[in-house]
C-alpha cells in the first residue's frame, strides 16, 4: 500500500497517494468523455493498493483494513472521477465475489491477478439483483452437456471489460432451474464483446455488451450454485461500495460550491443548506460504514436501501448547490467543465442497479406488507 498516512478534510484516512489524486484531477474530463485510454486507470488504482482494502491479508489484502475502508477509498476516488471510482467498484466487487465463493480454486487462481490489476473484474450482476427483486428474468440459460454447462444469452451492460483481459461474473439459469453465478474468462469460445457503448459520461470505463452463444464451461468456473443464497450476502459490498460514488461526488460538489464565486456559497444565503447537506452526507456515510462493519445489512437490507437512496439524492442536491453557487461560470466552457462533468456523473447515480426506482418500489412493498401484517 502506497497510500499516505494523511487525513482528508472529513477526518478519514486518505487512501490515495498525492500522485494518483493529481493524475485523476488532470484526466477526469478525458475519462468521462472517452479521450483517455481506459487501460490507464486500473493499473494506477492497483498500484495505490485500492483493491487490497478489506481483503484478508492471507489472500493478498492489507492487514487491518476492512470493507468500510474500501468504501471510503471508492468515495475518495469519486471526489476526483466517478468513472475511475466505478471501475474500482467493478474490480473490488468481483474480488468480493471470489472471497465469498465456496470455489476455493477459482479464488486462489484469480484473486492475485485482480488485486494487482493485471486482469479486469467485471460484474454483470444487475440482472441477478433485479431477478432477486422479481423485476427481470435471468438473461442467460445453461444446458447440461456431460459435466459441462453450455450457456446462451446476453449481458447488455457491463463495465470494466478491458479488451486485453477480463473475467466477468454472470448470473445464469442452471439446467435444474436454479439461478447460479459463474465467471467467464475473456477469450472463451462463444463470448463476444461489443464495441464500447456510447454514453453520456463515464466513457472511459470499458462499458460494453456481451453476447453469449454456446459458451461451454466446466464446474471450475462456478462462483456459487445458488444466487438466492449467495447474492444477499454479497449485496452489502455491492451496494455499499456503490454508495461511495455518491459520497465522493457529493463531497466534491459541496467543496466546489463553498469556494465558488469568491466563497459566496459559503457566506451567503447558501451557507445554511450547504452546511446541512454536508452534515447529512457525513452522517449517512458514517451510518453506511458502521452498518457494513457490523454486518447489519444482510439481515436488514432495507436499511441499506434507505441509505443508498438518501446518498444518491444528496449527491444530486450537492451538484445543484454547486450550480447555484457558481452561477454563470458553471455554464461557461471551459470554466464550467468540472461542473458539467459532475452534472453528468450525478445522472448515473439513480440508474445504476439497484436503481432508486427499484429500491423505492422495494421499500413501498415492505411498508405495504408491514401494514397488512399489523392490520391482520
Ligand atoms: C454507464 C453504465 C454502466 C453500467 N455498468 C453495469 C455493470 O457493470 N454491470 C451491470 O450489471 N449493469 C451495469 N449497468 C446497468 C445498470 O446497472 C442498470 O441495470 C441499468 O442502467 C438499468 O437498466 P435499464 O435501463 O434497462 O432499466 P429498465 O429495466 O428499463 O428500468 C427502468 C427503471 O425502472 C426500474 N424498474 C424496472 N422494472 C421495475 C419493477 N418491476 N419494479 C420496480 N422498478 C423497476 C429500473 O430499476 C430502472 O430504474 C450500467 C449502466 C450504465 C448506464
Amino acid at each position: 500500500m502506497t497510500a499516505t498516512q494523511a487525513l482528508t478534510d472529513t477526518g478519514a484516512r486518505s487512501w490515495l497517494p498525492a500522485e494518483l489524486r493529481d493524475w485523476l484531477d488532470a484526466h477526469a474530463q478525458a475519462l468521462d468523455e472517452g479521450a483517455e485510454d481506459p487501460a490507464s486507470v486500473l493499473p494506477r488504482l492497483a498500484e495505490a493498493g485500492v483493491f487490497r482494502l478489506g481483503v484478508p491479508a492471507s489472500q493478498g489484502g492489507l492487514e487491518g483494513s476492512d470493507a468500510g475502508d474500501a468504501i471510503e477509498a471508492v468515495s475518495q476516488l469519486a471526489e476526483h472521477s466517478v468513472a475511475a471510482a466505478f471501475v474500482a467498484w467493478g474490480q473490488r466487487v468481483f474480488i468480493e465475489y471470489l472471497l465469498h465463493s465456496p470455489n476455493q480454486a477459482l479464488a486462489r487462481d484469480w484473486t492475485g491477478p485482480l488485486l494487482r490489476g493485471e486482469l479486469a473484474g467485471a460484474t454483470a450482476l444487475s440482472n441477478a439483483m433485479k431477478f432477486l427483486s422479481g423485476i427481470e428474468s435471468l438473461q442467460i440459460s445453461a444446458r447440461q452437456d456431460g459435466d459441462d454447462w453450455v450457456l446462451d444469452g446476453r449481458m447488455p451492460w457491463v463495465t470494466n471489460l478491458r479488451p486485453d483481459g477480463f473475467l466477468v461474473a454472470a448470473a445464469v439459469t442452471a439446467p435444474d432451474g436454479t439461478p447460479a453465478v459463474v465467471a467467464l474468462p475473456q477469450g472463451i469460445a462463444g463470448l463476444t464483446r461489443s464495441a464500447d457503448l456510447r454514453l453520456l459520461g463515464l466513457q472511459s470505463s470499458n462499458t460494453a455488451a456481451l453476447e453469449v452463444k454456446g459458451v461451454r464451461i466446466s464446474p471450475r468456473w462456478l462462483i456459487h450454485a445458488d444466487a438466492r443464497q449467495y447474492l444477499p450476502q454479497a449485496r452489502p459490498a455491492f451496494a455499499g461500495l456503490q454508495c461511495g460514488l455518491s459520497i465522493g461526488l457529493a463531497r466534491r460538489a459541496l467543496r466546489q460550491a463553498a469556494t465558488a464565486g469568491q466563497g459566496q456559497g459559503a457566506r451567503g444565503i447558501l451557507a445554511e443548506p450547504l452546511a446541512q447537506l454536508q452534515a447529512q452526507v457525513e452522517y449517512l456515510s458514517d451510518q453506511l460504514i458502521a452498518g457494513v462493519r457490523e454486518g447489519r445489512y444482510v439481515a436488514e437490507p432495507w436499511l441499506l436501501f434507505e441509505v443508498r437512496i438518501a446518498l444518491a439524492e444528496a449527491a444530486q442536491q450537492a451538484v445543484q448547490l454547486e450550480l447555484q453557487a457558481s452561477g454563470g461560470a458553471a455554464y461557461l466552457k471551459p470554466a464550467g467543465d468540472g461542473f458539467a462533468r459532475r452534472w453528468r456523473e450525478a445522472a448515473f447515480l439513480p440508474i445504476v442497479t439497484p436503481s432508486l426506482v427499484q429500491l423505492k418500489t422495494e421499500l413501498a412493498k415492505r411498508r405495504a406488507r408491514l401494514a397488512a401484517e399489523a392490520a391482520a
